[in-house]
């Protein structure tokens, strides 16, 4: 199965759209995203046999900022895992940026995109950081065989 995976991902076409992106594809990057790809669909197929059988429509997953997944590159994992009836299954995603909160003011600082605050700009705490470690599946949306949609939570 291992290298019969590999072979779909080089051999797919939309290697080219994102080889030819200015940010460089890393092999090893995308397999890190291949192997998070199978374990949802693994995830999500078993889910949906505890209701029968039927077709997944769509999934909603919350992916942080800080849990070292990027959402381009899982995207287009997932599309090279899902097959058969799910193989039009959309993926959505909810990015869960991290945030910066300081523990004197007890506030949220905003920050910068791709960037962090080292202090708080207010009254120079050292700030923590909150979330951003999401990979939480949120919602499965598939149709039984019967054709009717069911939605599971
Ligand atoms: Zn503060």
């Amino acid at each position: 199965m291992g290298s019969e995976l590999k072979n779909s991902i080089f051999g797919c076409p939309r290697i080219e759209f994102l080889s030819s992106d200015p940010v460089k594809v890393d092999p090893v990057k995308v397999m890190h995203e291949m192997g998070i790809a199978m374990s949802l669909y693994r995830t999500c197929r078993k889910e949906v046999e505890k209701y029968g059988s039927g077709r997944l429509q769509k999934i909603r997953l919350a992916v942080g900022e800080l849990s070292a997944i990027d959402p381009e590159l899982l995207r287009f994992a997932w599309e090279a895992t899902v097959d058969g009836p799910d193989s039009k299954c959309e993926l959505e995603i909810d990015w869960k940026p991290a945030v910066q909160q300081c523990p004197k003011c007890e506030e949220i600082k905003p920050r910068p995109d791709n960037s962090w605050l080292m202090i708080c700009p207010e009254c120079g705490s050292p700030l923590r950081v909150e979330g951003g470690y999401e990979l939480d599946l949120l919602q499965i949306t598939y149709l039984s065989d019967s054709e009717s949609g069911e939605t599971a939570s």
